[in-house]
This record gives C-alpha cells, structure tokens and sequence, in this order.
C-alpha cells in the first residue's frame, strides 16, 4: 500500500486515483495554485477536470490532508504540509511564498491575550516583502 493509501484510510477517505495523484503532486511541496495541480494531476491521469482536482483538495483539506492559503489578491493556494500553525512570506512584486515556522516547541500565536472564548486553532499571519530575485531586480532599475 503506497503512503497515500494509508493518508486516506486513516481519515476514512475512500481512495481513488484522483485523490491519489492529487496528494502526490502536493507531496512534492510548495504552495500550488490549481491549475498547476490540475496541470500536474493530468501528467499522470488521462482525464481530470479542475471541478474534480476541486472536489479532491475540499475533501483533502476537510480531512486535514492538505492546508488551503489564500493571501490577499492572489488565487487560492494549496499544501500538503498542515497541522504545524507554521506562517507565509509573501512576496509582493512576484508572489512567491516561502513558509516561515510558529516558534518552534509551542504556538504563541494561538495563545492571544483575549480569545472572546473562541478555541483557537489556527492563527493565519502572513508577512509580506521582496523576495531575494525580486530584491536583486530593484537594484538594477535603480
Ligand atoms: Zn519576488
Ligand atoms: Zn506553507
Ligand atoms: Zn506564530
């Protein structure tokens, strides 16, 4: 049994190719917008439409498989790494992600002073800036 067979059995997914190949393309890494999965998931299955690659990731994602991020005006992004509260760097000239741990050991952003007596479980930051080749691009033009 591959490892994605095993991911899906221990939530009580039912396991089926499209899940298969969707987990396998956000295994690889990354913060990958759909189409890209999409594009990828169709390398290895003849014919998926995006409407299934979007059934596939909500299931993924509702079952904890796989963390949706949606930072401000860009498309909706997928990963497969969940469960750690770890945050996102944004690049704002080209938008490129990079992942940026939680303080290691614990999760202070889940423990805010006042929680109005929510459960707390995620706590979405997202810092933005220039990535190094966006950095380096500005330091031509100047
Ligand atoms: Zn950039
Ligand atoms: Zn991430
Ligand atoms: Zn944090």
């Amino acid at each position: 049994m591959s490892s994605g067979e095993e991911l899906l059995r221990s939530k009580g997914l039912r396991v089926t190719r499209p899940r298969l190949a969707v987990l396998d393309v956000l295994a690889a890494g990354g913060h990958l917008e759909v189409d890209e999965i999409t594009r990828r998931v169709r390398e290895r299955l003849d014919s998926v439409s995006t409407q299934a690659v979007y059934d596939v990731l909500g299931a993924l994602s509702r079952a904890g498989l796989s963390r949706r991020i949606e930072p401000a005006g860009s498309p909706a992004r997928y990963e497969a790494r969940t469960g750690d509260n770890h945050h996102h760097v944004v690049c704002r000239g080209c938008g490129e992600i990079a992942d940026i741990d939680c303080a290691v050991g614990s999760a202070p952003c889940l423990d805010p002073d006042i929680d109005h007596g929510f459960e707390v479980d995620e706590a979405e930051v997202t810092f933005w800036g220039l990535c190094p080749t966006c950095q380096a691009r500005r330091t031509a033009d100047d």
